[in-house]
């Protein structure tokens, strides 16, 4: 498996933010010790790439925090057969991960610019069984659906209907629900059409926007 730069960098970051933090999975350690994260931070804040805290990359827009990602990577707890999907690519960090995790990912952005950015850094990668769509993910993408996972990286004041109707049986959803400043992690469990719902804490995150999230505008 290739080594790619600032392993050092990554091996603390994985060390003190994430494991020391109780995120014990192997497979997620070991997926973020690998993926670059500094890969998908434009210029100049790459150079803070391995520090514990979300950052900009364009058009008003973030990558997460590496102990979220990893938190929400637990709780979504993708197994090697699974299809994902994924609202909010960013810049394609999150998907990266999660294509180490499971068969295949389908990741949704709503803005062009920010979904190509995402296509770059996977390609860059290597990664194959990642796919990056344009379009409103708050409705989902009912072709490739059922999915085993399906992970919203955007603020959202509920969870959108469309993604519950495209959950598998025994599938989950993880997603941070609240008002525009702060949320709550939720997991929502498709327990034979009955879904059962935990809470896991707060979170902030850009907004989700589209039909059954935000108003658009300033965000
Ligand atoms: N998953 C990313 C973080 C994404 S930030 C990571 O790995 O770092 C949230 C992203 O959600 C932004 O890029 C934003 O443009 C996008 N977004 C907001 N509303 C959306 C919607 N309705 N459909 C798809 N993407 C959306």
């Amino acid at each position: 498996m290739t080594e790619y730069p600032r392993a050092g960098e990554r091996l603390r970051m994985v060390e003190h933010q994430i494991a020391a933090r109780g995120i014990k999975h192997p497979r997620i350690l070991a997926a973020m010790q690998q993926i670059p994260r500094h890969i998908f931070i434009p210029p100049p804040h790459d150079r803070s790439a391995y520090d514990d805290s979300p950052l900009p990359i364009g058009n008003g827009q973030t990558i997460s925090q590496p102990y979220i990602v990893a938190v929400m990577t637990e709780l979504l707890d993708p197994k090697p057969e699974d299809r994902i999907l994924e609202i909010g690519a960013g810049s394609g960090y999150q998907a990266a991960i999660l294509a180490m995790l499971a068969a295949e990912v389908i990741s949704i952005e709503r803005i062009p610019a920010v979904a190509a950015l995402a296509r770059s850094n996977l390609e860059t990668l290597g990664i194959t069984n990642a796919k990056v769509i344009v379009a409103d993910g708050t409705l989902g993408h009912p072709p490739d659906s059922p999915y085993n996972g399906i992970i919203i990286t955007a603020a959202t004041p509920q969870i959108p209907k469309p993604l519950l109707d495209q959950l598998d049986d025994g599938g989950q959803l993880v997603a941070p629900v609240g008002d525009r400043d702060i949320q709550e992690l939720v997991r929502i469990k498709n327990s034979g059409g009955r879904f059962v719902e935990t809470h896991h804490g707060s979170v902030r995150f850009v907004p989700l926007i589209g039909e059954y999230g935000w108003e658009g505008g300033n965000a």
